[in-house]
């Protein structure tokens, strides 16, 4: 990272108190978490934006999982890999993701749209 930028925020007490004790655990100042944390959040924006090559994983935990496999089919030409795992009651498929964004995030609308919960993180744009 290049040169530092001081400017003040204002939150919620309770959550800089959480990111303070996160901080002290991974043993950074806050600066440095918070600097993390907003990388982050910029590189799943801009994911959420322009449309682009896109590599990621998605991690599914599926309503169905007749749901689940049916997409694993109707988007197999973005899905470089996956593995779909029985975890206690859980259904867990995780996915390696390549392709045109649109699609990423057409995927991902409609697993959501299933009831399922789906995290997308983007890996290289
Ligand atoms: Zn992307
Ligand atoms: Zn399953």
């Amino acid at each position: 990272m290049g040169k530092k930028r001081r400017f003040g925020i204002a939150i919620d007490s309770a959550i800089a108190e959480k990111l303070d004790n996160i901080a002290k655990s991974m043993n950074i100042d806050r600066s440095k978490l918070v600097e993390k944390a907003v990388t982050d959040l910029i590189e799943e924006h801009s994911h959420s934006l322009g449309d682009h090559r896109c590599c990621g994983v998605m991690v599914v935990e599926a309503c169905e999982c007749r749901v689940v496999e049916r997409f694993i089919e109707n988007y197999r030409d973005i899905i470089v890999s996956y593995s779909h795992n029985h975890v206690e009651k859980w259904c867990v498929c995780t996915m390696v993701i390549l392709g045109d964004s649109r699609k990423v995030r057409a995927l991902h609308r409609e697993l959501t749209a299933t009831g399922s919960r789906v995290k997308y993180i983007p890996i290289a744009h």
